[in-house]
């Protein structure tokens, strides 16, 4: 009987919590709803005109969904893999997404809804928007020896547009031309404005500790990946973190453009990352999601770079002459050649 109870109780914490999974058709568009136990970790893997792929990270089983009809969802595959559930969440029709998370209890909801009629867009390369980060009243971060984050972004863009328009054909727009002050919104409008293919916000990062160097690559995401991404996306936002969709219904207001871009907005901040990473010589650590208001409204792929750390001394005197720079201004081209390639 005492071992009975001993096997009972031993089973019940050990299996794993479940998520919830369902879906229902709005008047405009359709949503699956994964609710889990307690917040949990998520990455968009794939996604495209007719599905979406979501890792669902950590040990949870899914109930079985019952099936409904839906204008526009047509299935949702469940796989367990060794990261965690894989969902594929397959549409009928050539449809936009969106995904958001809300609290209590936590949930993932995607909407999905039919792409309107000759929006698509064919992806070509012809208009790249540089955005020198900082400027004016706000310098950015300080290097030890005194260098402003807004002065180099400014070179570092300026040297950049000139290498990509010579290498790729490409035109390139910069969102400030001197030292002004540019709102975030008006970064992304002037990336939207051009039609832009694609956005990239250039910074230079800060740390206490002198000796962290190397690239640190960001795109997209409701919520950040960890608290140092966050931290970071609230100070390079400068307050403006707090007009960002959080956890409600200001989220809904999030623009379906930019959630279509979260993928290859990734593989971008991948490729980028990888060749910094190595021309700097340091471990790729990968790229991160960070809630960035400059990469918001932005209808393309967008992505923000920390290039390297200012606060290393080394690296504040390697930044400041012609040579280094070159170097990392020509891995940040072979970054997006790579990308590119890797388009289907
Ligand atoms: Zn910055």
């Amino acid at each position: 009987m005492k071992k009975a109870f001993l096997f009972f109780t031993l089973a019940f914490f050990l299996l794993p919590q479940g998520l919830k999974i369902r879906w229902a058709d709005q008047e405009k568009f359709s949503r699956l709803v994964i609710e889990a136990p307690s917040p949990v970790e998520y990455d968009v893997r794939d996604s495209g005109e007719f599905y979406i792929s979501i890792l669902i990270k950590g040990n949870f089983s899914a109930e079985p969904i019952p099936s409904m009809e839906s204008k526009i969802l047509s299935s949702l595959q469940v796989n367990k893999t060794p990261e965690g559930t894989l969902l594929t969440l397959r549409f009928k029709k050539s449809s936009l997404w969106k995904l958001f998370e809300i609290e209590n209890p936590f949930r993932i909801l995607v909407d999905v809804r039919e792409r309107p009629k000759g929006k698509v867009r064919k992806f070509a390369l012809r208009t790249i928007v540089l955005d020198p980060g900082h400027g004016g009243q706000e310098d950015g971060a300080v290097g030890r020896g005194g260098t402003r984050e807004k002065d180099l972004t400014l070179i570092f863009c300026k040297e950049l547009k000139k290498l990509l328009e010579s290498s790729l054909g490409v035109r390139v727009i910069l969102t400030r031309k001197d030292d002004s002050f540019v709102g975030l919104d008006e970064r992304t409008a002037i990336a939207n404005n051009a039609k832009a293919d694609m956005f990239i916000s250039i910074h230079f990062n800060y740390s206490d500790d002198p000796t962290v160097k190397g690239p640190e690559t960001y795109f997209l995401s409701s919520t950040a990946t960890d608290r140092e991404s966050r931290l970071l996306a609230y100070k390079e936002n400068m307050g403006e973190f707090s007009s960002a969709p959080n956890s409600d219904i200001g989220l809904i207001l999030w623009d379906m453009a930019q959630s279509q871009y979260l993928y290859q907005s990734s593989r971008l901040a991948e490729a980028i990352q990888r060749e910094l990473a190595s021309e700097v010589g340091v471990t790729n650590r990968g790229v991160k999601q960070a809630p960035f208001a400059v990469l918001m409204g932005a209808t393309m792929p967008a992505i923000l770079v920390e290039v390297d750390f200012i606060s290393n001394p080394t690296e504040e005197k390697l930044l400041l002459t012609p040579e280094y720079r070159k170097r990392l201004e020509q891995a940040i081209l072979r970054g997006i050649r790579n990308y590119m390639a890797g388009l289907r």
